[in-house]
C-alpha cells in the first residue's frame, strides 16, 4: 500500500488494493480519518508497530494503512533504499523509494499539525537552505528521495548535500531531468 501523490495543497492520492477494485481515492491529509495508530501487537523484532490509517475505500470498504515510525533497522530491512552506482559499479550513495518518502512526508505533515506527537526518524530538507537550482527544480518527493538517505548516513556531517549529490553523478554537473535516477517503487522493474 502506497500513496501515489501528496499534492502541494495536501491532497493524498492512492489506488485501492481491494480485490478487483482499483478505485482511485483522494482526501486531504487533515481528514480526521487519516489516523496515526500504534498497534497493540508487537512485530517479531519486539518493537511496537505503528501505521497511518487511511479512510476506507467508498466502493469496497477496504481499509489500508501506511508504514509509520520507521526505525534505522526498518530502513535497511525493508529495502527502502536503492544504491546509486557509478560507471565502475561502486556505490556512490542511496536514493529512497518514493512510496517510503511519501510515508515519511505524511508523518511530518501530521506531526506539524499536532496529530502525531513525535517527528519521524529522518528530518525534512531544511527550507532555509540555499538550494542548488537543480534541487529547486525537483518535486518535494524526489528532493526528499535524495535528502532522507543523505540525512541517515554518517558522511552528512562532512560533505555538504550539494556535493554529495554531485558525487552521485560522478562529479558531473547535475542534469535538468526531474527524475534523473529513475526513482522507482519497490518491486517495479
Ligand atoms: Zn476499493
Amino acid at each position: 500500500m502506497a500513496l501515489q501523490q501528496i499534492s502541494d495543497t495536501g491532497i493524498l492520492s492512492w489506488v485501492c488494493t481491494g480485490e478487483g477494485c482499483g478505485n482511485q481515492i483522494t482526501t486531504h491529509y487533515l481528514d480526521e480519518r487519516v489516523a496515526y495508530q500504534q498497534s497493540v501487537k508487537r512485530a517479531r523484532d519486539g518493537f511496537p508497530r505503528a501505521v497511518i490509517a487511511l479512510p476506507a475505500c467508498p466502493e469496497c470498504e477496504r481499509q489500508t494503512a501506511l508504514h509509520a515510525d520507521y526505525t534505522r533497522r526498518d530502513i535497511l530491512r525493508l529495502n527502502v533504499l536503492k544504491p546509486v552506482v557509478n560507471d565502475i559499479g561502486l556505490v556512490q550513495g542511496f536514493v529512497m523509494h518514493l512510496p517510503h518518502v511519501r510515508n515519511l512526508l505524511l508523518h511530518h505533515l501530521l506531526h506539524q499539525a499536532g496529530r502525531i506527537p513525535h517527528a519521524p526518524l529522518l528530518p525534512l530538507l531544511p527550507e532555509q537552505r540555499t538550494l542548488h537550482p537543480w534541487l529547486q527544480s525537483l518535486s518535494r518527493d524526489v528532493a526528499h528521495a535524495f535528502w532522507f538517505p543523505y540525512s541517515l548516513i554518517d558522511i552528512a556531517a562532512q560533505v555538504p548535500f550539494e556535493e554529495y549529490l554531485m558525487g552521485l553523478h560522478g562529479g558531473r554537473p547535475l542534469p535538468p531531468a526531474v527524475e534523473p535516477l529513475q526513482v522507482r517503487a519497490p518491486g517495479a522493474s
